[in-house]
């Protein structure tokens, strides 16, 4: 009997090893295309060169469309399509500009408006500037806020090692800080960059006002230039700022999610997820914010098609429309899947840059998260994702999950480097690492892989 037992679960242990191996091969073919035929950079260099920043709305965003239905074409989608929705649309109208005034000398600030801020007119505001750290001094002097440009000065808390919590902290000054400092009588507020980096480019990234109070202009200060003015505050109390912008928003427009599927073999009425988000903020390339997860996206189409894979479900590519201003492309695609009666097994997202895949973080309950970890992490180690966590997926993702229940999930990069570039002018192609792209694309490829073949 014990012999027999023995037999027995040396057969199923085989069995369990075979299929072990069979992945990390399988894998091992994936990442062996990914780097040495990818298109992910070359992708990006023409999504970043040719067509560049893609705000929402504009003239980019549809050449943006055009270059996303041609790539997905030629990476071998089965089947290429427009999805439309409605999409705002925030326009900059030129260039951003502030002036630190003190004893009648100017000096230049670099400042980006904040996405969907009011303009100033034509002459700009020129105003008296108090200094606050947070919304608590925020109250405490809101008595003296009346007819002054209000400058947040809170600093992104270097005690978080992943710095999104980072981000997560500190950027409600950027979303809410405006009509908070409205109610007061402010008239414009400058807020400290959402950065860790030590330059001076302004972040830009959407605010939000409230139905209730004044919309005043809202513009992003560089960190060195926001320690130039905290300090001239200090040392000085007549200090002064001018700022002038031409941001404006017209009505709001028809964008599309550009989605491309790689039909499924037996059950192709079933869909897989993997996304990016197309459009991006202006000042610069949207190379990491997100060209990355979009050639992330369609390399996983591309490279499955290569090796010659043939996926259960159908695999669907989406780049995602407006992320950035209001969540439109996400919640456009949940929608649709829902009033279809779509069977949607998984959605991921990759938009937290091109840099080395470190982790995927769920939405899924912890006894499937567990039991994937288990058999799926020692697969994607060789290729740097060396951790599951619970918790968020992708922005453009997490609607599909919130409407029919779908498990999604993101790709979390190494986030030390994120937020030098993030919403900045030198979110560029040059600051993507080629490598670093295609690990990502491989962990990506990899999971859509393991989820298609075992389900979750
Ligand atoms: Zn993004």
């Amino acid at each position: 009997m014990i012999r027999l037992l023995f037999t027995v679960c040396n057969i199923l242990f085989s069995f369990a090893l075979f299929a072990q191996n069979e992945d990390s091969i399988l894998i091992r073919k994936i990442a062996d295309e990914v780097l040495v035929n990818g298109t992910a950079y070359s992708n990006l260099h023409m999504l970043t060169k040719k067509v560049g920043g893609r705000l929402t709305g504009s003239p980019q965003m549809y050449k943006a469309e055009a270059w996303g239905e041609q790539a997905l074409k030629d990476a071998g989608a089965d089947k290429v399509f427009l999805q439309a929705c409605n999409v705002p649309r925030w326009v900059r109208g030129g260039r951003d500009e502030a002036n630190l005034i003190v004893g009648g000398k100017l000096e230049a600030l670099y400042v980006l408006a904040l996405g969907n801020s009011v303009g100033t007119d034509a002459k700009g505001i020129t105003a008296p500037v108090i200094l606050v750290n947070s919304f608590d001094e925020l109250e405490q002097k809101k008595d003296e806020i009346k007819g002054k440009i209000v400058f947040y000065n809170y600093k992104f808390n270097p005690k978080f090692i992943e710095t999104f919590w980072g981000y997560g902290d500190a950027v409600r000054y950027r979303g809410g800080g405006a009509s908070r400092a409205a109610k007061y009588g402010a008239v414009a507020v400058l807020v400290r960059s959402i950065t860790n980096s030590t330059d001076n480019f302004p972040h830009t990234g959407a605010m939000r006002y409230d139905n209730v109070n004044p919309k005043i202009p809202a513009l992003a200060v560089g960190s060195l230039d926001a320690d130039k003015l905290a300090d001239a505050i200090g040392k000085n109390n007549d200090v002064k700022v001018f700022i002038k912008t031409n941001a404006h928003t017209l009505p709001d427009t028809v964008g599309h999610n550009v989605i491309g599927e790689f039909t499924g073999t037996e059950f192709p009425d079933q869909y897989i997820t993997v996304g990016g988000h197309l459009d991006s903020w202006d000042p610069a390339e949207g190379a990491h914010d997100d060209g990355a997860g979009c050639v992330h996206a369609i390399e996983v189409l591309r490279s499955l098609k290569a090796i010659g894979y043939k996926p259960k479900h159908t695999i669907r590519v989406v780049l995602f429309a407006d992320e950035e201003n209001r969540g439109d492309g996400g919640t456009k695609y949940a929608e649709e899947a829902k009033a279809k009666n779509e069977k949607h097994i998984f959605g991921l997202e990759s938009d937290a840059g091109g840099f080395t895949p470190r982790s995927f973080s769920f939405m899924l309950p912890k006894e499937k998260a567990d039991a994937i970890r288990s058999k799926w992490i020692p697969l994607l180690q060789p290729y740097g994702v060396y951790m599951f966590t619970i918790g968020f997926a992708g922005a453009d993702v997490e609607p599909l999950n919130a409407a029919l229940g779908t498990p999604a999930a993101e790709l979390n990069p190494d986030s030390q480097r994120y937020f030098d570039y993030h919403h900045s002018p030198n979110d560029v192609f040059e600051n993507v690492n080629k490598r670093e792209l295609e690990l990502g694309a491989i962990n990506m490829t990899a999971l859509i892989y393991l989820v298609d073949k075992y389900g979750l």
